[in-house]
């Protein structure tokens, strides 16, 4: 007689957190933190702005997303500068 609640899309997820702020949890964050920072890498103007959110809010994560960006720079032989600076680490 219950009705299950179908699960939201992925793609409803979006629309409904568009015009909120996109929120992350530190798991989701770290999840997802090495494709971030391997896109942001390869594409400086990059944007995921639920983590470009939740790094600007979450020291803990955005400390680790850093140390990720000088990691893969200089194993891949990239500039880090450009990366790291959409992260706001000047
Ligand atoms: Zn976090």
């Amino acid at each position: 007689m219950s009705q299950a609640h179908p699960p939201l899309s992925a793609q409803a997820t979006r629309r409904l957190t568009r015009d909120t702020e996109p929120y992350l949890s530190c798991d989701d964050c770290f999840d997802q933190v090495d494709g971030y920072v391997e896109a942001l890498l390869a594409d400086p103007d990059h944007d995921l702005p639920a983590m470009r959110t939740h790094l600007a809010g979450c020291t803990a994560c955005a400390e680790e997303a850093r140390s990720l960006i000088m990691l893969v720079a200089e194993q891949d032989g990239l500039d880090p500068a450009s990366a790291g600076r959409r992260l706001g680490a000047e």
